[in-house]
């Protein structure tokens, strides 16, 4: 008798509402930001949001666990925010998405998502996005792509931050990108110090050129 194997995809209940979000958001670039606490995505989206808000409709959901600090932050730099507070949880989830877009509505060009600090689990939620790109900064080990490299492997770009402080760390910029590389050949992989300003037209290249791909340009 034939031996039939029968796989059955089944959608997580998370993996159904990510689908819903992008089909909603298919004219528009969803990018999810996720690091490790303290690696500076507040602080580079305040810098590139700012080079981009006046060309383009832009919005951010901010991920913690509490506070409204990073909301107040993008806010502050002219840019539409929305803050989700996880409570107990490590990560975001594609129904915080939607009910930030509630809130932030759907008539946009970009949507930035900052996830919730963390290279593990956020790994494993798609948010809808239509990238996810990974900070390291160089205050934290340069092996970080290879001790998380399920993270390393669902981002599209990496971005080295904080490199006005290479003089007074150990952390090897060309180590890092090879471990990096090793796991993800295809890896964007950016430079930047936001404190001396080096390096953000890159990112903001980058994302400009996702919101062209978007748009069909
Ligand atoms: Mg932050
Ligand atoms: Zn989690």
């Amino acid at each position: 008798m034939a031996k039939v194997n029968i796989e059955k995809k089944i959608l997580t209940k998370n993996e159904m509402k990510a689908a819903e979000v992008r089909e909603r958001l298919k004219d528009v670039a969803v990018l999810n930001f996720v690091s490790s606490p303290g690696s500076g995505k507040t602080t580079l989206l305040e810098n590139v949001l700012a080079q981009l808000k006046e060309k383009y409709k832009i919005a951010v959901v901010e991920g913690d666990q509490q506070t409204t600090h990073d909301a107040d932050r993008i806010k502050a730099a002219g840019v539409e925010a929305f803050q989700v507070n996880t409570g107990n949880a490590c990560h975001l989830e594609a129904v915080d998405v939607e009910r930030a877009l509630g809130t932030l509505g759907y008539d946009l060009d970009l949507l930035v998502i900052e996830n919730v600090g963390n290279l593990v689990c956020p790994a494993e939620y798609d948010l809808g996005e239509d990238a996810k790109v990974m900070l390291i900064s160089v205050t934290e080990g340069d092996d970080k792509p290879i001790k998380y490299p399920v993270m390393t492997r669902a981002c599209e770009a990496m971005i080295v931050n904080k490199t006005d402080l290479l003089p007074y760390v150990d952390f090897d910029v060309e180590g890092c990108i090879k471990y990096a590389r090793g796991i993800n050949p295809d890896l964007e992989i950016m430079t930047v110090s936001c404190r001396a300003k080096e390096g953000l037209e890159s990112v903001t290249a980058y994302i400009e050129k996702k919101i062209l791909e978007k748009k069909g340009k």
